[in-house]
């Protein structure tokens, strides 16, 4: 059983950031140059997840019903399990 778990990378020297599914203990070479990068940050959600969005405030929504966060691309809410209804206008646009 494997669940990736993706990571952000970042080459110190250039300052390019990546985002791969990496595993731990593994070294990660940027395909540009072959500098080493360094592991600068796990994304979230963490796996196994049924979103691939990473968990930050552009990329989710306010739950209908129980007013948790939820990943803009699910359908159901993970928190309470319920369909959530279209996407309103973004939060601050009102
Ligand atoms: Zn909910």
């Amino acid at each position: 059983m494997s669940a990736s778990q993706r990571y952000r990378l970042r080459n110190p020297a250039s300052g390019r950031e990546i985002v791969i599914e990496a595993e731990p203990g593994e070294i990660y070479r940027d395909r540009e140059n072959g500098e080493p990068m360094e592991v600068v940050g796990k994304m979230l959600p963490l796996a196994p997840s049924s979103s691939r969005l990473p968990w930050s405030v552009d990329n989710l929504r306010f739950c209908s019903w129980c007013g948790q966060l939820a990943q803009k691309d699910l359908n159901d809410c993970p928190t309470c399990g319920r369909r959530m209804g279209p996407l309103g206008p973004p939060a601050g646009d009102r």
